[in-house]
């Protein structure tokens, strides 16, 4: 099934910009078995422990964990770019290449000792996740593990986050 899902994943050069060789993970999305297969192995690397909330990086990152979520009887909480979510926010700014953007996510979104899967799609240089990390740390979760349906392992996004709790099912 490994096999399948990387077969199944497309590769567009040059978007959203020259140089990025952008995963598309769509084809997944679009077929019944291997979208089923790859939640199936997210919820996999919660390892059998109790997972209060999934949590879901905006904005691919919240197909899966919501999926994830239902799965493991969970609940779903968005972590957001800055400006989408209506309640009062925390807010963590992480470095892009050129600048730098916002993730939120609202103060009340999670209690002091919940446990935390934390899911995106893709774990690429890591600051997304490592801004997502923060402001988990913040509300007192106890995050389970950072899930992620591919790593770019060459970018060395792994380095950010704490070590232990990365999982991915795909390495590039
Ligand atoms: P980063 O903060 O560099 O780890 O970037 C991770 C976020 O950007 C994830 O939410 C991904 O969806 C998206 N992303 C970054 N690089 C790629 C790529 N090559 N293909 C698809 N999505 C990407």
């Amino acid at each position: 099934m490994l096999e399948q899902l990387r077969n199944a994943i497309r590769d567009v050069e040059d978007f959203p910009k020259e140089g990025i060789v952008f995963k598309d993970i769509t084809p997944i999305l679009g077929d019944g078995a291997l979208f089923r297969a790859s939640i199936d192995l997210l919820c996999e690397t919660a390892g059998g422990a109790k997972v209060d909330k999934v949590v879901g990086i905006d904005a691919r990152g919240f197909i899966f964990a919501a999926a994830v979520a239902d799965r493991l009887g969970a609940g779903f909480v968005p972590v957001r770019k800055k400006g989408k979510l209506p309640w009062r926010c925390n807010e963590e700014a992480y470095a892009l290449e050129y600048g730098e953007a916002i993730v939120e996510i609202h103060e009340d979104a999670v209690k002091p000792g919940e446990t935390i899967l934390l899911v995106d799609d893709l774990l690429a240089t890591g600051g997304t996740a490592a801004a997502a990390v923060k402001l988990l740390d913040g509300l007192g979760a106890d995050i389970v593990a950072v899930s992620f349906l591919i790593e770019l392992s060459f970018l060395g996004g792994r380095g950010k986050l704490p070590a232990d709790k990365v999982k991915a099912i795909l390495h590039y």
